[in-house]
Order: C-alpha cells, then structure tokens, then sequence
C-alpha cells in the first residue's frame, strides 16, 4: 500500500473554547476507558495516546504509546497500516489487525486489535476526535487458523506431490467437481450417470459388490482398471466415502483418485518373479499355499466348502528320459493350458513342482462339483500331444478332497487330497479317486510298510530263496528260482505278499532289485565255485527296473564282475511289463540281454492281457503258466492250449504251481517241459540247495 497516496486531510482548527470542551470529554473519556475490563485504548486525533484501561497496560500491547506522549501510534499499527490509521481517523472508517507481542515471560500472544473512529461533535456531524482501540488476545484461534492453513497448505502438496484427483459427486444435484493434480486422470473419471462407468467393464461387477457392501460414511478403498476408449490399461486406486447431509441422507460422494498403473506393474513383475511358475505360468506353490489358506479361513469363517484337487502325471519321469526334457516341458505347458480349460476361471490351477498340479475349488456345493471339470480334464487328456514332429499321449493320475464338514479339520484336506491320488496311483493310474476317510488308514499303513522296508534295507534283512524248476521229460533239476524273503527279526521269514507294495514303489523297487542281482549273483559265483550243478537261476524283475534305459548292460557288468557266464541266468519278466508303458524299451532290452545268452521267462501269463500274438515281437524263451490255471481243474483247456501254442512258438512252457501228482501228470500229458511247484520243492534257503540236488539225484 503506497501511503503517499492516501489522501491526508488537514485536521481543521477550531476555537479555544471548543477545544478545552473536548479535551474535558476527552478526559472524562478517558477516565471510562481506563476502567473497560479488557485491553483497550483511546487515541487522541494525532495518534497520540490518550488512556488505556488496565488490561492493555498489563499486556504491554504497544509499547510504543505512552500516555501523553508524542510517540504516536508507532508500534501498534505496522508501517503498511498507517495509512489504514489515518484513514480511520479522519474517515471514521474501522478496522482490525493481527498484532504479534511477547509477554513479559517471553510467551508469544497474537492480538487481534480493532480500530474505531469515536466522533465528537454534535450529534450527526461526521467530525471524529479520536479512535479507540479494543484488543482481543486470539493466540489460541490464530493458531488454529494458521495450522488449518497449514493444513490446506499440505494437502493441496500433497494432491499435487502425489498426483491425486479428488471427485466430489453431489448426489443430489448429480454435480461433479474436481479438484486436484492429475488431469489426464480426471479425462477418465468423469461420467454421465452412473459413477461405476468410468470401471473397466471386466472390473465393474466386482466394484459394484464392494460398493452394494459399503455403509455410508465407511472409506472403501477399490482397485480398478479405468474404462478407456483407447485401450491404455490404466489402473487406479480409489478411497470412496459417502457423506450425509444435515437431514441424515446420502448428499455426497467423495472419491480420492490415484494413477496406481506402474506400481501394480511391478507388484505385478514381482509377484511374477515371486508366485508364478516360469515355465506354464501359472500360481507356483507360496501362492498356491497362500490361496490354500484363503480357502480354509472363508471355510472356517463362512462355512465355506471348497475342494481340492491333485494331479500327477502318469510316467513322467520315462517320458522325460525316454522323449527328452524339451517334449517334457511341451507336456507341463500342455498340461497347464488343459487345466486352465477344464476349470472354472476363479479356480487355482497351480504347478507344485516337477509333475505335481493342484486345484483349488471354492464356493463348492457338493462332491458333485469337482466331477465335470476332472471329467472334462481327463477328455482333454485323451488327444494326443504333438511334439517336435512326433506325437504322444499322457494320463494323469488325480486325487481330490472335498471339505464339507464344518467340524473336520480343513488343513487336512491335502494329506486327503494325497491319499486319493496315491489311490488312483496304485489302482492302476490314469483315473480319478476322490477321498474317503478309510482310505486314511490303508495309505498310513503302506506308509509304515515302506518306512519299514527301507529299514530293513540297511539292516540287510533281505535274502533270496530258491526254488527248484524240474525238467519232467528228463527227470532232472533245470534250475531255480530266486524268490525274495525278508528274515524278520520278531516275525520270522516273510513273503513277498508281505511286502508286495515295496515292489510297486520305484525306489524301493529298484533297491530290492539290486539285492536280488547281487545276492543272486554271489551265489552262483559260490555253487560255481563250489561245483553245485544248480544248472540256471532265474530272478524276477519289477517294471521300474526297466526305467532306467540301461538294465542290459547293468546285468551284463555284474555277471562280468561276478563272472557267471550268461547262459546261467534267466530274467522273469511278467506280461504287464511288457505290455506296460515303455514296452519298446522293454523290448529292446529284452533282446540285448537274449542275444547276450539270458533266457527270457514271461512271468504268470495268462493273468494279465497279453495274447500270444502280442507278445511275439519280444523274444521270449520261455513261458510260465500262471499257478491259478494249473491248480484249477476248469482251466485244463486253457493250459492245454497255452502248451501246444507255445510249444508251436518254439518256446518251452513251465507250469507253475505244481502241487500234486495228478496236476504233474496232467500236465506232462499236454506236453508241458517244465514245472515248479511245492510237489517237488518249496523255495529253500541257498544253503539247503546242495542237499537237494543230491536227494533228487542231480548232484551225486
Ligand atoms: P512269482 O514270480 O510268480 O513266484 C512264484 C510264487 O509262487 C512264489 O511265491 C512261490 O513261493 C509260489 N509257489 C511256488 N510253488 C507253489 C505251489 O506249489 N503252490 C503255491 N501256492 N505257491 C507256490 P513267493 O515266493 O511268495 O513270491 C511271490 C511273488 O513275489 C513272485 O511271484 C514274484 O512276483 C514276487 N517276487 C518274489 N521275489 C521277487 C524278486 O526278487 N523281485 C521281484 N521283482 N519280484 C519278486
Ligand atoms: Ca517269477
Ligand atoms: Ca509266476
């Protein structure tokens, strides 16, 4: 303000009389305001002081004025002001200040001072002879109106800083205003009715259920893709809130806006890097065990069913030896896109390692639930994969659990889960199982089975028996069969029936089948050395023995290390394993140890689903008849007929079983070679072999 410009009035002089007249109301006056019970001050026409009540001396609000004195208004108005001052006294026009002072404690107070023109005169003439000045100390309010310009101050830095748009939507008057620092975003959170419009169609339902839950007056934060005609995928976070009206009604939606596109692409790469699996892209195990637990805490809080599904591909691992990683990895990726179609969107289709997938159902009805999409699942499963020029076919094994029950304990779900597809698994594979609670207990015990042989692996509580073959024709020993027996040490000597999971378990299987090479093996090496004409040993051999690729040539170096020549040694092979997957690798294998001088037995035949006819790639030496058609007198055309075919095959057949004289001579009446069975020796302990060989006249 230019005070120069003010237009400063010369103060008109008037008679002596008047004067003293004045100065006596002046001081009487005066002496009313010395006694105002608040700070206040009267001011003579030039500024000079004039009185002031107790209050205004105590606070010291101006200093500057002392009574009587010529030291002007100085101190009470700021410089700019005193064309204000002046303006007041001679115009008699009001008005007010902030005014900072310190008190005599050093405490600072804020003053707000209010200038007014007192006239003199008589009444209606506009001549003012003072101005007086009330004083009010507003320290605690400046403070506040100073912190809520602060406060203002920091918000609109922070709407600026951050890049927030505010939305105020007046529902009454359907008006929309914005304030705020991100203009490209308000383009996009502008609508025309409806505030769900400016939602990305595919977010919207989900926006409108949080909205339908929302109460009013409850901040709810949303995460959503703003709809855009252009097609740039923008994501925005928005903390919505709906105010009531002095009448208790809806008046306004407040929205606060926030571009939240790059850091939901980093969660998003993070979580990517963190959750997924890189090579089908879908929910690795930490998430599936988070979306596990979500699953289990809407079980226990809403009651919630959900199921869970496990898939384990059948053989996995022989197609990744046999066809090579890469037509592996095409497999997992398949397998993964299969999943995705046979399930429902909200599911979690996760890849828990190697093989292993899982499914999460939610918001399940009933058992009836899982079957359509394993169903559908299992359908895609049928049609070939096509790989690097070859195709292929897979199955899968599949167990699922159902959580139903509110009492049962949710967290079980995949031990439950496990047992079906350990069921599945063991039932044949390529199937689907779902769980029931007495399946807990059979799975538990094979569990302890398996922990139990693996013991007695160590503790080297397996040995092999020996059974005799007998060449009927010739009346002579043709050899042995090695027949596993685990010398317990509280049950005594157990068969394999005992055991028979231990054989279907790949690494356990391979593990007693090494036993039995060897220790057949260090025995043939003995009665060799020893001259017991025990003629061949035949030693039974499990499918996962084939797995490997190099079964050939791992007997080939053992009979070399244990020099036993070839033609001492047959291996028993049954029809599943050939007819089992992998067959070609059976078959060639089969063929390098025949060639090599290894008689080739096929093991129970009959019992399974072989036909000769299938079985005459393989060269087979030998056929053994299933014990359940010799000792079942019904089936005396079947083994007549087996003879004369594998007679006709130029393969000798062997019955096993053999029990009675009737059955032997039955047999020997269809031309049967060889038998085996209790009639003429029951699996014996290596050491008793000698001696029977020289009681049935063999070994003199
Ligand atoms: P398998 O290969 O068919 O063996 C013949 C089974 O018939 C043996 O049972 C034998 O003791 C039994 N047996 C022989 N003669 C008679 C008879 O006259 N009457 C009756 N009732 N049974 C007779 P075992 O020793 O209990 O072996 C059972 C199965 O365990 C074998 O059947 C074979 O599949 C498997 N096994 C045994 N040892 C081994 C092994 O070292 N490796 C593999 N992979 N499997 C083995
Ligand atoms: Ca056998
Ligand atoms: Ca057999």
């Amino acid at each position: 303000m230019k005070i120069e410009a003010l237009p400063v009035q010369p103060i008109p002089e008037a008679d002596a009389p008047t004067r003293a007249l004045a100065k006596a109301r002046a001081r009487a006056f005066g002496q009313f305001v010395g006694q105002i019970p608040f700070a206040a001050a009267l001011l003579d026409r030039d500024l000079t002081l004039v009185a002031c009540s107790r209050e205004w001396a105590r606070q010291g609000i101006a200093p500057g004025l002392t009574l009587g004195g010529d030291a002007g208004a100085g101190g009470l108005v700021a410089f700019e002001d005193v064309g204000s001052l002046l303006i007041c006294a001679e115009a008699g026009i009001a008005f007010s200040r902030y005014l900072p002072t310190v008190d005599a404690e050093g405490v600072q107070h804020v003053w707000r001072t209010e200038f007014s023109a007192c006239r003199d005169g008589p009444p209606g003439s506009e001549e003012t002879y003072a101005v007086m000045i009330t004083a009010r100390d507003v320290t605690g309010y400046a403070d506040s109106v100073l912190r809520a310009e602060r406060d203002k101050q920091r918000l609109t830095m922070a709407l600026e800083l951050d890049d927030l748009l505010v939305r105020e939507y007046d529902l009454r008057t359907k008006e929309v205003y914005f304030s705020g620092h991100a203009p490209e975003l308000q383009k996009y959170c502008t609508f025309k009715d409806d505030p769900l419009e400016i939602v990305d169609p595919e977010d919207r339902q989900r926006c409108a259920d949080l909205v339908a839950t929302r109460k009013i007056g409850e901040a709810r934060v949303f995460e959503f893709k703003l709809h855009r005609d252009d097609g740039v995928e923008t994501w925005v976070r928005s903390v919505g809130k709906v105010f009531v009206g002095a009448d208790g009604k809806p008046e306004k939606l407040v929205n606060l806006f926030k571009d939240i596109t790059d850091r939901r692409r980093q969660t998003e790469a993070i979580e990517t890097l963190a959750f997924k699996d890189p090579l089908t892209g879908l929910p690795n195990r930490a998430l599936f065990q988070h979306r596990f637990q979500e699953a289990v805490t809407a079980s226990e809080t809403l009651g919630e069913m959900f199921g869970l599904i496990m898939i384990d591909v059948d053989h996995f691992k022989d197609i990744n030896d046999t066809l090579g990683h890469d037509a592996g990895d095409a497999l997992l990726k398949r397998l993964a896109g299969m999943l995705q179609h046979a399930f429902r969107a909200g599911d979690t289709v996760a890849r828990l390692g190697g093989d292993e997938f899982a499914v999460i159902l939610r918001g399940l009805h009933g058992e009836a639930d899982m079957l359509p999409p394993i169903a559908k699942l299992q359908d895609l499963l049928r049609r070939p994969i096509e790989h690097a020029g070859r195709s292929f076919t897979a199955s899968a094994s599949i167990g699922a659990a159902l959580h139903g029950d509110p009492d049962a304990d949710p967290s079980h779900m995949i031990k439950n889960a496990d047992i079906a597809l350990y069921r599945a698994k063991e039932t044949g594979r390529n199937r689907s199982i779902v769980f029931e609670p007495s399946m807990r207990s059979e799975v538990e015990q094979r569990i302890e089975l398996l922990r139990d042989v693996r013991a007695a692996l160590t503790e080297n509580e397996f040995t092999l028996y020996y059974q005799p073959v007998v060449d009927i024709r010739e009346n002579k020993v043709a050899g042995f069969e090695a027949l596993m027996r685990w010398i317990h040490p509280e049950q005594g000597v157990l068969t394999p029936a005992r055991f028979m999971p231990a054989f279907e378990d790949q690494d356990l299987s391979l593990k007693l089948g090494d036993v039995a090479f060897e220790a057949a093996l260090k025995q043939m090496r003995q009665w060799l050395d020893d001259g017991v004409e025990f003629g061949r040993v035949a030693v039974n051999i499990s499918s996962a023995q084939f797995r490997s690729g190099r079964l050939a040539e791992e007997i080939q170096e053992r009979l070399a290390r244990w020099n036993v020549p070839c033609d001492r040694l047959t291996i028993e092979v049954t029809e599943n394993v050939y007819m089992g997957w992998g067959s070609d690798l059976v078959s060639s294998t089969v063929r390098q140890l025949h060639d090599a001088g290894v008689m080739i037995a096929l093991d129970d035949f009959g019992t399974g689903y072989a036909s000769l006819a299938n079985l005459r790639q393989f060269p087979i030496d030998r056929l053994k008849i299933d014990k359940s058609f010799v000792q079942n007198v019904e089936d005396e055309a079947i083994v007549k007929a087996v003879i004369t075919l594998g007679t006709s095959m130029g393969m000798k057949v062997v019955a096993e079983g053999v029990e009675d004289a009737a059955q032997l001579k039955a047999l020997e009446h269809y031309g049967c070679d060889q038998v085996q069975g209790y009639h003429f020796g029951r699996p014996m302990p290596a050491g008793e072999v000698a001696g029977f060989l020289t009681g049935f006249g063999v070994n003199p």
